[in-house]
């Protein structure tokens, strides 16, 4: 491999990356705004901490159809959970426990899945084949995810070249995690059962920034069809991250997408230090094959220690085992992330493991932190006949945790040999990421039987296409001839509001500046003041632009329109006040002048505009401000 070395986020270039081989690719889950959860009739998006029952669960490893363990199942299995579940009789049935088998599908949810697959440009399957994807972490009490693949193979353009679309899936979100301490993880079941889409991209992204560009895309692109859920917790991404000779990693869990530059560069260091650390093992001679640890329970040399995790350990009858490395000499303080030691990925790996939660949960005899003295790890060297070329780490737990949590630590150094184990992380928030758990095998996927396959009708696809909307590429292209101002273009584009923009210029020629502005920046506005957004919907905003369209209504009126239409709901171009006449006009002017003799202004030349704010608000919308401003200026040079 090449002798890179990683350089801080901000210096990083695109032919930095090209060097060290980096690609990176998305798995977006997106909720959809259906009145219905996917396989029940429960309701969607009814979020509540109130429950009425809990129930408790075991996770249980069982062999799979081919007679094997799943790696992921026997991780889960070491770790002992219990699971408990917080149901509420409002948002969950007998389904989602697992005590009576799927309803068909929710066909609501079907037309949407399959619009969006149609806008990412994918092969569209005839028969939808219902699957059980394999849940163990106790997510979903059934311990598999029902779901479907929609569509194949599409792309979406970025920057002049395709970004593929491996596949597009329609499924069932998981329960939302409460907590999980030592051997208990807690979980709400609201949110279970609620369909949402998986879009997974090709690994095509070749830089940090472009993941986060192309998740942009992707989110902007589903939003057009209006019929997604936005909000905290709507939409939730993973992102896979592999460099040249690398492991592809999967990062789960990331909140925002301005989040992805910085973790998914630094998964790329992570593998990249995690590659020169195994060139450096086998340097020392250190291989798989030639590779030695051991452990022996040390509990008996450290009674009298003044470490306070120990002396807490101790008086809690724990057992403190120590592992010797042979050869690791130094290297548990190798660099992967910034900040962030190799020494973290055994401690992540014991706590996620072997269940010990609380930090510092090992301590190792590279560290500079001051933690055992000189003559305790000399005695504790001794007993494992450790030299000072390898490193000793120690672990602490109840008899069982302390085993599980030495023998994983041997298990995580030896993978270091071999490059970058397979497991999921998870994001940080200072921009690193965890370990999560080992990797799932690929034979996590098997047939549910449960359910029928289902056709889908080559009708419902055409009816559905017709009702698409303009992909998004096209539409901002379409605005930017309609010279609507830059700061509206993308927005409009992917708001609701873009099939009524496109109407009222096409149909009612509505002039397209005022449109886009009144569409996207006046409800951001009056949602400022407090008002309901929500009723800036259907008709009575469609009349208004009729109106505007047509010529009854003036630009100006647009603001108070709108506002009238998120107080009360309805509009009624008929009943809206008419233009001033030209004496109500000459009136207001001739009061605004007045008022500015009491008034004292820093800028003399401003007069013009105060006059002219006084007399657009007393005439809300009535006026044309072309018409009022050059009487307000006759107004004042008469005066002067
Ligand atoms: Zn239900």
């Amino acid at each position: 491999m090449s002798e890179f070395k990683f350089k801080p986020f901000a210096e990083m270039t695109e032919a930095d990356y090209a060097e060290i081989g980096f690609m990176s690719g998305l798995e977006i889950h997106q909720q959809l705004r259906t009145e219905k959860k996917l396989f029940c009739r429960c309701p969607a998006g009814c979020y509540s901490r109130e429950y009425d029952a809990e129930i408790l669960r075991h996770m249980r490893p069982t062999l799979s159809e081919l007679g094997e363990y799943d790696g992921t199942a026997l991780m889960e299995f070491k770790t002992k959970k219990e699971i408990i579940y917080q149901i509420n009789r409002e948002t969950v049935c007998t389904y989602e426990m697992d005590d009576t088998p799927p309803f068909f599908m929710d066909e609501e949810a079907l037309d949407i899945a399959l619009s969006i697959a149609l806008l990412y440009n994918c092969n569209m399957v005839d028969e939808l084949h219902i699957a059980r994807k394999q849940y163990l972490d106790g997510s979903i009490p059934t311990g598999f995810q029902r779901t479907t693949i929609v569509g194949v193979n599409g792309h979406i353009p970025y920057k002049g070249r395709d970004i593929r679309i491996v596949q597009l899936g329609l499924e069932e979100d998981a329960c939302r995690e409460v907590s999980d301490v030592g051997h208990r993880r807690t979980y709400l079941t609201d949110r279970l059962g609620m369909p949402l889409i998986e879009t997974v991209t090709a690994p095509d992204m070749r830089t940090p920034h472009e993941v986060a560009e192309v998740a942009q895309l992707c989110r902007r692109l589903v939003r057009s069809t209006g019929r997604v859920r936005t909000g905290i917790g709507a939409a939730r991404m993973d992102t896979n991250v592999s460099v040249r000779g690398g492991t592809r990693v999967e990062i789960k869990g990331v909140p925002r997408i301005p989040r992805l530059p910085l973790l998914t560069y630094h998964e790329a260091m992570r593998q990249w230090n995690l590659l020169r650390l195994r060139d450096e093992l086998g340097h020392r001679g250190i291989k798989p094959e030639t590779f030695k640890a051991e452990f022996a329970d040390v509990t008996a040399l450290l009674k009298e220690t003044g470490y306070t995790p120990l002396r807490d350990a101790l008086a809690r009858g724990f057992i403190i085992n120590a592992v010797v490395l042979r050869g690791f000499g130094g290297l548990l303080d190798w660099q992967t992330q910034t900040n962030t030691r190799f020494a973290q990925e055994v401690s992540d790996r014991v706590r996620v493991v072997a269940c010990l939660t609380t930090l510092p949960n090992i301590v190792n005899s590279d560290t500079t932190v001051e933690a055992l003295t000189t003559s305790e790890w000399q005695r504790i060297c001794d007993a494992l006949r450790a030299t000072k070329d390898d490193t000793v780490v120690v672990v602490w737990g109840d008899a069982a945790d302390a085993k599980t949590g030495a023998q994983e630590i041997i298990i995580r150094a030896k993978e270091a040999t071999i490059g970058v184990p397979s497991e999921t992380r998870q994001a940080l928030r200072d921009g690193t990421n965890g370990f999560e758990r080992i990797l799932p095998g690929p034979d996590r996927m098997y047939p549910d039987t449960d359910l029928p396959p289902k056709r889908v009708m080559r009708e419902r696809l055409t009816a559905l296409k017709l009702k698409l909307p303009k992909p998004i590429w096209e539409r901002e292209a379409a605005y930017r001839e309609l010279k609507v101002p830059e700061d509206c273009i993308k927005p409009l584009a992917m708001s609701r509001f873009a099939p009524l923009f496109e109407r009222a210029v096409k149909e009612w020629k509505a002039e397209p500046v005022a449109a886009a502005v009144a569409l996207i920046q006046y409800p951001k506005r009056l949602r400022g003041k407090g008002l309901d957004v929500g009723r800036l919907d259907g008709s009575a905003l469609e009349n208004v632009m009729r109106a505007f369209g047509e010529g009854k209504l003036l630009r100006e009126a647009l603001w108070p329109a709108l506002e009238f239409i998120s107080r009360k709901g309805t509009f009624d171009a008929g009943k809206w006040p008419p233009r001033a006449a030209v004496g109500e006009v000459t009136r207001a002017i001739k009061d605004g002048v007045k008022k500015l003799d009491g008034m004292k202004l820093h800028n003399p030349v401003r007069k013009g505009h105060v006059v002219m704010g006084m007399v657009m608000a007393r005439l809300r919308g009535r006026a044309a401000g072309a018409v009022v401003a050059p009487k307000v200026e006759a107004a004042l040079r008469e005066k002067a």
